[in-house]
């Protein structure tokens, strides 16, 4: 009797990442939606909610902020590619 699995779709999922206590990465399956595992802040319930904004100090790290700073990156890499292009 043959007892393959069709394991493929459960070895892609997402992995969570978190630095173990032994220094390496966490292999552990992050949760739906979320980037950690159940162990490290992926659990329901937990992190602040959407929108929270008590951490905001200067708004660096802002979605608003951090997406305008990757258009100028993203920007500035297609000229530069470009201007390699036009030599
Ligand atoms: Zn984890």
């Amino acid at each position: 009797m043959s007892h393959a699995r069709n394991t493929g779709p459960m070895q892609e999922s997402p992995r969570c990442g978190a630095q173990t206590r032994n220094g390496e990465t966490c292999r552990a399956p992050a949760l739906r939606g979320k980037a950690r595992c159940r162990m490290h802040g992926g659990a329901w319930g937990s992190g602040a909610p959407d929108g929270n904004g008590n951490a905001i100090k200067h708004g660096y790290y802002t979605g608003e902020a951090m997406s305008e700073r990757r258009q100028i990156r993203d920007l500035l890499s297609e000229t530069q590619k470009l201007l390699r292009e036009l030599k």
